[in-house]
């Protein structure tokens, strides 16, 4: 397998190095950009596999970096923020990036986020055009509609069951509140985000029948991802 190339855009050189170092000790390839514009240009010209991108640069903000790349890409986009800059990060997963990492952050972190990227992109290969969904125990028959933990059927409500259906064909990937209730109602009104919170909770209740095993997980502030269980 080839090893997949980083894009690391950050403009503050210490983050920066410390970022590429642990990609280069990890057998990573990388580049490395300073600025948005920059990111813009490498990400066209050399096709990256995964970015990692500061929301904070000097010239154009990352979550229009974000909107730009993906008008012509899909590539995995990891944003790096502060966290005071948590309305960012969240206008950012909104925009299409994938997932997130808030300084400070550890090597280990970040070496996990990759893999889970990784993990996602195999997962999205291999099995976008399949009818049935594994993951762990739970199955869920797109055909059929209807989802198992193991061999029991779930008895999900349609709103638990199309919950269930997004979390699952991101896996891996952190879906925001606004997302979610937006693909569900059309809307995302305060109200909406306490009936999500509440079909959440009952969706979780029926899912995760192992309690050594999670399944969803909450990012609190920010909305849900469905783990990948090996
Ligand atoms: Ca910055």
């Amino acid at each position: 397998m080839n090893k997949p190339l980083i894009l690391v855009v950050e403009d503050d050189s210490t983050v920066r190095n410390l970022i590429t170092t642990t990609l280069k000790s990890n057998d990573y390839r990388y580049i490395s950009a300073p600025s948005g514009e920059a990111a813009i240009g490498a990400a066209s010209s050399q096709q990256p596999d995964i970015v990692f991108l500061d929301l904070g640069l000097p010239d154009i903000d990352g979550v229009e970096v974000i909107k730009r790349i993906r008008s012509w890409s899909q590539m995995p986009i990891i944003v790096i923020s502060a966290r005071s800059e948590d309305g960012d990060k969240i206008a950012a997963l909104d925009a299409g990036a994938d997932d997130y990492l808030t300084k400070p952050f550890s090597v280990a972190e970040l070496l996990a986020r990759l893999r889970v990227t990784q993990r996602r992109l195999a997962a999205l290969g291999g099995t976008s055009a399949e009818s049935v969904f594994r993951n762990g125990k739970l199955t869920i028959d797109y055909g059929a509609g209807c989802a198992y933990f193991g061999d029991a059927p779930l008895k999900l409500t349609p709103t638990e069951y199309k919950l269930l259906c997004l979390l699952a064909r991101d896996v891996g990937k952190v879906l925001t509140h606004t997302y979610l209730t937006d693909k569900i109602w059309g809307s995302s009104w305060e109200s909406d985000m306490a009936s999500l919170r509440v079909h959440m909770a009952t969706l979780r209740k029926k899912v995760e029948k192992d309690p050594d095993v999670q399944y969803i997980q909450t990012h609190i502030g920010i909305g849900y991802r469905m783990l990948k269980v090996e």
